[in-house]
């Protein structure tokens, strides 16, 4: 059996980017977000979350911090009947060269290990607020879709292949309907 996947970043995708987010009180979803991920589940899309959080390696937040607000996200949304299938972290820095941080593959392999089953990728989705999580989506194979933010500008864009939006729920909107 293959899985369509939403491989969704996160700060700034699912929750509002304030800037090395690590504590519950610091965690705010984005407009309407948690309709878009009952949505992408509903439109049998699997749910994975991938993200970087060098903050880790640069000592600001331990990977239990991340442990423990990833669990308070994944609570928060199973009281609402939404799940997240899968979360796959990269703690590193950009000078560690490792092979997990966006838009390196390596998040999409571990994904791929937690739920356990081929992942249709042609028919799979990545949205994310940064160019380094669209090239992730395009090497992957993936549709990509771009959300506006102060990470990138039009001029950076260098294809037309990528659908850009204002939030993930306008991305949803769009999937859905195409
Ligand atoms: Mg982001
Ligand atoms: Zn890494």
């Amino acid at each position: 059996m293959t899985r369509k996947v939403a491989f969704l970043d996160r700060d700034g995708t699912i929750n509002v980017d304030h800037g090395y987010v690590h504590k519950t009180t610091d965690w705010e979803f984005t407009k309407d977000a948690i309709h878009a991920l009952r949505r992408l589940t509903d439109f049998g899309f699997a749910i994975a979350v991938v993200t970087n959080q060098s903050g880790i390696a640069s000592g600001r937040y331990s990977s239990a911090d991340v442990d423990q607000l990833h669990e308070f996200m994944q609570l928060t949304l199973e009281n609402l009947g939404v799940e997240i299938d899968a979360i796959a972290v990269c703690p590193h820095h950009q000078d560690d060269r490792c092979k997990c941080r966006k838009p390196q593959l390596g998040l999409a392999a571990d994904v791929q290990q937690q739920l356990n089953e081929d992942i249709e990728y042609a028919a799979s989705w990545t949205i994310g607020d940064k160019l380094s999580d669209i090239e992730f989506g395009r090497k992957l194979g993936t549709h990509t879709a771009l959300i506006r933010s102060r990470y990138w500008n039009e001029l950076e864009l260098d294809s037309d292949s990528t659908l850009v939006v204002e939030s993930l729920s306008e991305a949803v909107d769009q999937i859905v309907s195409t």
